[in-house]
């Protein structure tokens, strides 16, 4: 069963909003909502915004601010909601998952997003991490909820 990120074009148009503004660094961001491992249905309900860590020194790889990777993991547990995925952009390249994602991807079990661009920031897919802690593997998932 091909796994499903679920995502609204509300939430789509902030990260490319996100990307555009970051550009020429990595964007990046986390994805909390719901995650359905048996439907195989991961739920964005929202969208949290990260400096990039590593901007502007590299604009090839992106680390999500630690202080805030912890609040929202307390803020979305108190919401009844979880962290299911992460965002980040490729401001040149396609949006496919790197060897660098590969080999820094931590958590198996969330979704990673990607937006490419410039010209073509419409180019958003979505990958599950369904590797282990420490050997990560990027299945392709199907995108939904339209924009
Ligand atoms: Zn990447």
């Amino acid at each position: 069963m091909t796994p499903t990120l679920e995502i609204g074009p509300r939430h789509r148009g902030v990260i490319r909003a996100a990307a555009k503004k970051a550009w020429p660094a990595e964007a990046c961001g986390l994805l909390v909502g719901t995650a359905d491992p048996v439907c195989m249905i991961w739920r964005v309900a929202r969208v949290v915004g990260s400096p990039n860590l590593l901007a502007p020194a590299r604009d090839d790889r992106f680390e999500v601010d630690p202080a805030l990777l912890l609040r929202t993991h307390r803020e979305a547990r108190e919401a009844g909601l979880a962290l299911v995925g992460l965002y980040h952009s490729h401001p040149r390249g396609v949006a496919v998952p790197s060897e660098t994602d590969r080999q820094s991807a931590w958590q198996p079990g969330l979704a990673w997003l990607i937006v490419a661009g410039p010209p073509a920031w419409d180019d958003l897919r979505a990958f599950l991490n369904d590797g282990t802690d420490t050997d990560a593997h990027f299945a392709a998932m199907r995108l939904s909820g339209g924009g």
